[in-house]
């Protein structure tokens, strides 16, 4: 096992992660393939403990078809659960063999590790529910510290380069892009709704720059941003973007539908998008204009208020997703990452309005539900947005007019 000590960029709330096991609500062990890989693998075939040799060799199952250094084999699942997980709680392989002997996707869970411009970064998926506490719930928002660290190169997921001397390509503009970005997101004199409007115009130009090959001028007009967020131009200036509910209702109603057509394992998400169909009378008979009047009515009297004091929420869910997945890196252009962002986050407000309705009100419990649940059905799901996003694509609504008209409302 390879260690090194190198510099690092990582969110306060890390330090206060530890899997919390058996009082795990909704254990990773369930409802997810876990892949072997080789080092692991090898290790499993010289374990001497008799029982555990036993149970190893009748619950990994070999990748015979298509095998990787990460992927050669898989554990068995016993009703949708790791036939590892006890009936506490707990994972037979780490108590048993110890920490060691976890495969790379156990040991590293809820973790995502990237290596960017030679700077470690680890931040934590929100589809574990203790990861989603203390992501969500810091109120004064997600800090993160510089240092150094001894890193186990085993514990690495990807590696990012962009810095060079010369910018020739709209992607070696990265640091930048993730400063502005965040530095938007985490400005509160702006509502959240402004916030992403914001992002929305800035990621729409920065499109055309990227297309009109104007990449040396990006910086100059991240630099007017700033000024603009700093002197509030932006202030209420998106008060006659229209706001068309039916194109947001018709776009969720068949973004639910398309995944739940996939096969659900998740019974978390499967309460979750019960609770949202009944509070927004979904039905295969309802009219969008019935669900858009239910929608209004939850809006105004449930999720507004709740929001005045918790949009903090939302905002740490964002900045979380943006660091983590290294936006706008994860996709081939600045506003297409920009438009995937923004259905997580319709998504995940499409629900909430919803659950509102349905249980009178919404607490900080039901937020945490829902964005752990969508997160392990939807985000986990990489086929599923490239899918949708096509369609986007395909239909021609990936543009700023079309993007607004979702966040708004
Ligand atoms: S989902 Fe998170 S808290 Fe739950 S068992 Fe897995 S790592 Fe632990």
């Amino acid at each position: 096992m390879t260690t090194k000590v190198v510099d690092t960029l990582i969110p306060l709330y890390i330090k206060e992660f530890s899997c919390i096991g058996a009082a795990c609500e909704d254990t990773c062990c369930s409802g997810w393939r876990v892949n072997i890989d080789e080092e692991t693998y090898k290790k499993y075939k010289k374990v001497k403990k008799i029982e555990m040799k036993s149970r190893l060799e009748k619950n990994i199952i070999r990748n015979r078809s298509n095998p990787t250094k990460s992927n050669v084999a898989k554990m068995k699942l016993e009703k949708g659960s790791c036939s590892f997980l006890s009936k506490e709680g707990w994972c037979d392989i780490q108590s048993q063999l110890g920490e060691d002997y976890l495969c790379n996707t156990c040991a590293t869970y809820p973790r995502r590790n990237n290596i960017v411009n030679r700077v470690f970064e680890q931040s934590l998926t929100v589809s574990c529910p203790e990861a989603t506490r203390l992501v969500l719930l810091n109120e004064s928002g997600i800090e993160f510290e510089q240092g150094q660290k001894e890193v186990n190169i085993k514990e690495l997921i990807s590696i990012i380069n962009t810095s060079s001397d010369e910018i020739t390509h709209w992607k070696d503009l990265f640091n930048e892009y993730r400063y502005i970005t965040i530095f938007i997101l985490q400005n509160r004199n702006y509502t959240l709704e402004e916030r992403l409007l914001v992002l929305g115009m800035l990621y729409d130009e920065l499109e055309e720059y990227v297309k009109k090959n104007n990449i040396n001028e990006i910086p100059n007009l991240f630099g007017q941003y700033l000024k603009c967020v700093e002197d509030y131009t932006f202030k209420n200036a998106f008060n006659n973007v229209s706001n068309r509910l039916d194109i947001k209702i018709r776009l969720c109603r068949e973004l639910v539908v398309v995944r739940l057509n996939q096969g659900i394992n998740s019974s978390r998400y499967l309460e979750c998008s019960r609770d949202m169909m009944s509070g927004l009378n979904i039905e295969a008979k309802t009219t969008n204009e019935e669900v858009k009047e239910a929608y209004e009515d939850a809006y105004t009297k449930y999720y507004v208020p709740f929001m005045k004091e918790h949009e903090y929420m939302l905002e740490n869910y964002l900045v979380n997703y943006l660091f983590k997945n290294c936006i706008p890196m994860d996709c081939s252009s600045p506003f297409e990452s920009y438009s995937r962002m923004i259905l997580h986050y319709t998504l995940i407000k499409f629900h909430l309005v919803g659950m509102a309705n349905h249980h009178k009100g919404l607490t900080t419990e039901l937020v945490i539900k829902l964005v752990q649940s969508l997160s392990k059905t939807f985000e986990h799901n990489p086929t599923y947005f490239e899918k949708i996003l096509g369609l986007i694509k395909e239909n021609n609504i990936m543009n700023l007019t079309y993007m607004s008209m979702l966040i708004k409302n």
